[in-house]
């Protein structure tokens, strides 16, 4: 298809990992709720390096629906990369992220659309509960927005995702992130824009099992923590500073103690009082490179340094 064709009103991105037995029925209901809410859409499947046959589905697929594309990575590389790749793809005036799994029910995007045509750039689907999933990933996963609230740059809302529509504004600011640690739920509250979420219930996956085990979860909140907040690297400065006024307390303890009743062990106070000071030392000392990784870490990022959302002039006569 050409560049000049019509861009569709929404285009759906749909990150496809091991997924097979999931994509017809997808399809299929995505199609119905499109249809439905009387939209033009395109829907792209991103194959992320599945290893069941999910592309030769898709190709299937596509086949025999114009509107569905598919692209195939030569390897895994991740969701986050999968969306992002979707995104790159998309021409629609508005994005849909999903899952395949059936757990973000396509029958919502009407809702999405309805709130899009009201004006909002940002709408997200807000889970009402975690009943799906397992207790102790509910449990890490609060700790985990926690830290993120209380240590981050970003405040994410509760119960937001990947399921949500972009207006193609947020979507091209999404694109000009280049960063290799994506953490998608970060840069969707980063970019900003004009927001609101929508409420839905979450199903259960409709086939198989969730391609996200501990080990990966931890990789992902790392990444999540890391690309959004450097109290990591700078708390050292803090705890160094604590050692440091500790070790001169203990020596001001030291030497009034030693003034009213002698010396006991020789040498004791003044080697425990210099290792700690000199421990707080060094902690300070990493604090302060700390503080300059953050900073190289931060340019490097390369994050644009603002994003229009809108400009307000007079309407110049000869462009009417
Ligand atoms: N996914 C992907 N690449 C991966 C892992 C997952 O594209 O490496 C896709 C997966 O096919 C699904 C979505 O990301 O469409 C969410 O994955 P999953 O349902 O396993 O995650 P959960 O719902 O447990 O968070
Ligand atoms: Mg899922």
């Amino acid at each position: 298809m050409s560049d000049s064709v019509e861009p569709p009103d929404i285009s759906v991105v749909i990150p496809v990992f091991n997924e097979r037995a999931n994509l017809r029925p997808l399809s299929e209901r995505l199609t119905r709720a499109l249809e439905g809410a009387g939209v033009a859409f395109e829907a792209i499947f991103v194959d992320d390096g599945s290893h069941d046959d999910s592309l030769d589905e898709l190709r299937a697929i596509c086949a025999g629906e114009p509107r569905f594309r598919a692209l195939s990575f030569s390897r895994n590389f991740g969701k986050e990369v999968a969306i992002a790749a979707g995104l790159d793809e998309a021409r629609g005036r508005a994005v849909v992220i999903m899952d395949a799994d059936l757990q973000h029910p396509p029958e919502v995007i009407a809702q999405f659309i309805e709130k899009w045509r009201e004006g909002y750039k940002n709408v997200f689907g807000q889970r009402t509960d975690r009943a799906t999933d397992p207790k102790l990933r509910t449990f890490f996963t609060k700790l985990f927005y926690r830290l993120l609230e209380k240590f981050g740059d970003v405040s994410l809302p509760p119960g937001a995702g990947d399921f949500r529509l972009l207006d193609r504004q947020a979507v091209d600011a999404l694109l000009s992130m280049r960063e290799r640690a994506r953490f998608n739920k970060g840069l969707y509250a980063w970019i900003g824009f004009k927001s609101i979420g929508v409420p839905f219930v979450v199903d259960e996956r409709a086939s198989g099992a969730s391609k996200f085990n501990f080990a990966r979860l931890t990789r992902f909140a790392l990444d999540g923590l890391m690309s959004f907040s450097s109290v990591p690297l700078k708390v050292w400065t803090w705890v160094g500073l604590a050692i440091s006024c500790f070790a001169l307390g203990m020596a001001g303890y030291y030497w009034v103690r030693t003034m009213l009743f002698g010396v006991d062990t020789p040498g004791f106070p003044t080697l425990v009082v210099s290792i700690a000071f000199f421990s707080g030392v060094q902690l300070i000392s990493l604090g302060v490179l700390g503080e300059y990784v953050a900073r190289i870490f931060n340019e490097v990022k390369g994050r644009p340094l603002y994003l229009v959302a809108e400009r307000v002039e007079a309407k110049k006569s000869e462009q009417e």
